[in-house]
């Protein structure tokens, strides 16, 4: 880069620069944790939570260098950039991140790291042996350090507490906001849940029990993730014990999916699901901005709407089978010669209130996420201490779901993400099961015969509406603007219930 032209060296250009180096800086602790998910040995802990939390001090301190708010007000007051909508928008998640990042110390940034990455090993421990008093000082610490980040970002007490973290994953959302649209979803939900315990129908569920060995799923698996778009050039599928997706940086998007031999799809809705997150952010133009907002994901709700899109409207579908069960029969096992679409499509569809989030179906996933979220604002206002959790998450799954949590293993200790200090985020799951629902009313409407190329295995017009309508984006436009962008209406619960309605009818009968 040369410093002798002079648009080089406008503030603009620097700010740009050094938003890059810190995104490349960044992207190193992305591999890090990746790695960590995949191949580190356990006694490798130590050094990487040093070196998790020297990086992420690095980038901060990128991020907070006072160079950067100045180039930022130059740029902010320099028209020819201001009147480029693309360039504005750029600008105002610019300052958004600056704002925020000056607001940590540098102290807790450090400690924060640290203490998650050390957290994420002793829950795994915890989680395996299902001792809930092992993992409670280090929830305690996590809670205790969440707290002071959200009171760094202005939290005060209750709800605003839980606002100022939430603001990290969805931006501008509000847990007021949240509670309205899953009040309204609880709702609805119920009868949908109890319909179809009531209607006595229990679908075959043989899919779910057949033996296939794990080299030949693997094979599989790939398969179907190059065949929906995504580019294995430009990304990898691999094994973890908890299937995620990592947006490393350009050219470089890895996947993970998780293997059982009487488990096949779960491994591929594992697949797609990761899979969509994958096709988001190859779509993510991530070369042409470099390491700015215009490049990042508009939310994690909208990061979830494409994996709930390709996992569940699309990899749930009769159309989906259709094209899956005879090549699944040649690559897998002739087994599946026996079971009809129709089959596929009820077992893949039945709806089971059960204990694990992860393996639950479209209809009660959501309550799961409605009682984490009741759960932590507790634990972050004060409400709720880390002692009584477990008792507490017992007495939800009772009231909610109506099963009995035997252990701590299948109950408190299942998710990584408090043990990550990824308190806020849980709402943007069923944030991205609405806007998935709700850009699949779209997509229905405005792509002709998608059904019928679903079902011959054409993924492409999909593809590139999603390319076109979503991906491309990044995060010019906040996730409820482009919600309202491609489908005219602001967020709803309703066209979820409405696709969950006419997907159970087949299988359930009329609620
Ligand atoms: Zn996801």
């Amino acid at each position: 880069m040369s410093d002798t032209t002079g648009s080089s060296t406008r503030p603009y250009d620097q700010l740009l620069e050094s938003l890059r180096q810190a995104d490349v800086l960044r992207s190193v602790t992305g591999l890090l944790s990746w790695d960590q998910e995949t191949m580190l040995p356990r006694r490798g802990t130590e050094l990487r939570a040093e070196q998790v939390a020297m990086l992420s001090s690095m980038v901060h301190e990128r991020q907070t260098n006072p160079r950067v708010g100045e180039w930022l007000s130059a740029s902010e007051e320099d028209e020819e950039l201001t009147s480029d909508a693309a360039i504005a928008a750029n600008l105002r998640e610019i300052r958004r991140n600056y704002e925020r990042a000056v607001l940590l110390p540098p102290a807790l940034v450090r400690e924060l790291a640290q203490t998650t990455t050390l957290a994420v090993q002793a829950w795994r421990e915890a989680r395996e042996r299902s001792d809930f008093p092992a993992f409670a000082p280090w929830l305690e610490r996590i809670v205790r350090l969440s707290r002071s980040q959200a009171e760094c970002y202005g939290g005060t007490t209750g709800d605003s507490l839980y606002d100022a973290l939430m603001e990290g994953f969805e931006p501008g959302a509000r847990s007021a906001e949240v509670r309205v649209v899953f009040d309204e979803l609880r709702g609805q939900l119920t009868p949908l849940i109890r319909a179809a315990a009531e209607s006595g129908r229990r679908p075959d569920d043989r899919l779910h029990t057949m033996r296939i060995p794990i080299e030949r799923q693997v094979r599989f698996n790939a398969m179907v993730a190059a065949q929906i778009g995504f580019d294995m050039d430009a990304g990898r599928l691999d094994t973890s014990t908890h299937p995620f997706c990592s947006g490393i940086g350009y050219g470089d998007t890895r996947l993970t999916t998780r293997y059982r031999e009487d488990g096949f799809p779960d491994a591929l809705s594992s697949t797609l699901h990761e899979g969509g997150h994958g096709l988001y952010e190859q779509g993510l133009p991530k070369a042409a901005y470099p390491g700015q907002p215009l490049s990042e994901d508009a939310s994690l709700g909208i990061h979830e709407s494409q994996s709930r899109l390709w996992e569940n409207m699309v990899g749930r579908s009769a159309a989906f089978w259709e094209w899956l069960l005879p090549v699944a029969s040649r690559e897998l096992t002739r087994e599946l010669d026996t079971v009809s679409v129709e089959e596929a499509y009820a077992a893949m569809n039945r709806v089971e209130p059960g204990l694990i989030r992860v393996e639950s179906d479209e209809a009660t996933y959501n309550l799961h996420i409605m009682l984490r979220f009741d759960l932590e604002r507790s634990l972050l206002a004060g409400d709720l201490s880390i002692a009584d959790l477990p008792e507490a998450w017992n007495a939800r799954m009772r009231e909610d779901l109506g099963v009995e949590v035997p252990d701590d293993r299948r109950g408190v200790l299942q998710d990584v993400h408090w043990s990550s200090g990824l308190i806020g985020y849980f709402p943007t799951y069923t944030l991205g099961n609405l806007y998935a629902a709700q850009f699949w009313a779209a997509i229905g409407t405005e792509i002709r015969g998608l059904d019928e190329q679903v079902a011959r295995g054409e993924f492409s017009m999909l593809l590139e509406w999603l390319r076109e309508n979503v991906h491309r984006h990044g995060r010019r436009y906040r996730a409820g603007e482009l919600c309202e962008r491609i489908t005219g209406a602001p967020l709803s619960a309703a066209p979820f219930v409405r696709y969950l309605a006419a997907k159970l009818e087949p299988v359930y009968g009329r609620p």
